[in-house]
């Protein structure tokens, strides 16, 4: 039988973190069928010689739950090489959908135009399998939509009926294909988990040998004791352990450090724990959670008396927010502001200066004067050093990931931003690999291919060798980087040439071709077995 593809004269890495060879690669039946000295003939072949040759890369930590039924050509993610994203993460996703009207509260981008017409995680993930994304997808039961699904919007631990409820519904997500169990306990749906309850939960997927994915109940003021917390949990509920996001918002005082060595600390006592980390600076929110609660969320005229009571403002002052826990005004920076577009790009320790006033009254003041606008204004947080970036991702334990929505510049995504969705694979080649040389190419390709896939357990994805699915990234190693900037975050990656899923050729020569191979992939028993 005639090859489908020979990728010829390529450097090809084979995601084990072993040193390249030059080879030809060819593919048949979307697999691999050689790599070596390949004779034709071939329905295509292309010269990718002086190009790196790598399995397609693998986001372990996304939120495209829903942008990829909006948009399923996951063209920000293509451009960058990635072939597969794990989605389902911080307790956020599409299912399962007890309650239609609260459900979008954990579903990232939800704008209403795809409606929540399924029940059970396992009827989303056909719904997606339907919409044909370009991507392989697999997802993790987000805790979210479980709390959702059984106790709504509260801030109490679950009752015992309720509790058996999320098993239940756990259980069912894992049967219908799941890898394991997310949270995300920062969120105001999961607040109210103790840890008795998480713990009751994720022994649900350790029994079936699933992932414990962890975003930590808090990422700034008390972050150590989260993470202890997030750890703990997994290895009382004996399932291997994901800490997503690791690093805290707050890195001051050897907080960096010490949430690192947690990890290697458990490693070390022989448990299976690993984490995420989003390869971007800092992080981003609305302006509005400057606001405590009671100050801001009994509607919008409630809040402009607040903030226009001098009263209220001195109390609203000693609410520790995402904002105030960075700990300094010159790392929390206003993205593009549609009205007082002088303060766009600055930080609030420079506007406070220029205004006479301290950064509480000028966010406070900006607050009330942006009150009537769609949408909040929103702010990064300058919260990590390119130090720090580099000794992550340097870690063996670290995987790199996008924490965002692959987004598209064109189509129903056109306008959204969530920073990370275009950059992040870019980024991490570009710094890690070409500007710091912190990891060499063969290592950085293993923490995006071969590493991911032996946590998710994927036996014939994240390498290249005969017989693997064919799942592969084509790329100018010397080019190969983001274009997409704090303030301009939708451009697309440079330098990826060919994207193959799947067997299938996704992009050629750096332009989509229309195919769209991506499979759901749902894991059959455990273990893991796709
Ligand atoms: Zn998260």
């Amino acid at each position: 039988m005639a090859l489908s593809l020979i990728l010829r004269g390529g450097t090809v890495y084979d995601g084990t973190g072993k040193a390249p060879v030059v080879a030809d690669v060819a593919i048949e039946n979307g697999r691999v069928a050689a790599i070596g000295r390949v004779e034709g003939p071939a329905a295509k072949q292309i010269d990718v010689s002086g190009l790196a040759v790598t399995p397609g890369f693998i986001d372990i930590h996304s939120h495209s739950d829903y942008t990829l039924l909006l948009d399923p050509r996951a063209v920000s993610a293509v451009h960058q090489g990635v072939t597969l994203e794990v989605i389902g993460n911080c307790g956020f996703g599409c299912g399962p959908i007890g309650n239609p009207q609260l459900a979008p509260q954990a579903i990232y981008g939800f704008d209403g135009s795809v409606p929540l017409t399924w029940k059970s995680l396992g009827g989303y993930l056909d719904r997606l399998s339907a919409a044909k994304p370009a991507v392989n997808v697999i997802t993790l039961v987000p805790n979210g939509q479980l709390r959702l699904s059984t106790i709504g919007l509260s801030d109490r631990p679950a009752n015992a009926g309720q509790l058996a409820r999320m098993q239940d519904l756990l259980r069912e997500g894992l049967s219908e294909g799941a890898i394991g169990y997310s949270t995300g306990l920062e969120y105001a749906t999961e607040v109210g988990c103790g840890e008795e309850e998480l713990t009751a939960l994720a022994s649900v997927a350790g029994k079936a040998d699933g992932l414990y994915a962890t975003h930590t109940r808090d990422r700034a003021a008390k972050a150590l004791e989260a993470i202890e917390e997030g750890i703990r949990t997994g290895r009382n509920a004996g399932a291997r352990t994901q800490v997503s996001h690791l690093v805290p918002r707050n890195t001051a005082g050897g907080v960096f450090e010490r949430s690192i060595e947690l990890v290697e600390k458990a490693r070390a006592g022989g448990q299976d724990v690993r984490f995420d980390m989003h390869t971007r600076l800092y992080g981003t929110t609305m302006l509005h959670t400057m606001l405590p609660p009671w100050a801001g969320s009994a509607g919008k005229e409630a809040a402009r008396a607040n903030l226009r009571s001098k009263e209220a403002r001195q109390r609203m002052r000693s609410y520790q927010s995402i904002l105030s826990s960075v700990g300094d005004w010159n790392r929390v920076v206003l993205l593009d502001l549609p009205i007082m577009s002088e303060y766009s790009r600055r930080s609030l320790a420079d506007i406070a200066k220029e205004r006479g006033q301290d950064a509480y009254d000028a966010a406070y003041d900006i607050i009330e004067a942006t009150l009537d606008l769609p949408r909040s204004p929103m702010v990064i947080l300058l919260t990590y050093t390119e130090d720090q970036q580099q000794a992550v991702f340097r870690h063996p334990l670290c995987m790199p990931a996008s924490d965002a929505t692959t987004l598209a510049p064109d189509g129903p995504l056109g306008g959204a931003v969530f920073h990370g969705a275009y950059t992040w694979a870019s980024w991490f080649w570009r710094f890690m690999v070409r500007q710091t040389k912190a990891l060499t190419p063969e290592d950085a390709v293993h923490r995006m291919t071969g590493l991911p896939a032996a946590v998710l357990d994927l036996a014939d994805r994240g390498v290249l060798r005969a017989g693997a699915r064919a799942d592969i990234a084509v790329f100018d190693p010397e080019s190969f980087g983001e274009r997409g900037t704090t303030f301009e975050p939708n451009l697309l990656a440079s330098g990826m040439k060919h994207v193959v899923v799947n067997g299938v050729l996704t992009l050629n020569d750096g332009r989509l071709t229309g195919q769209r191979a991506g499979e759901v992939l749902r894991r059959k028993g455990a273990p893991l077995h796709f």
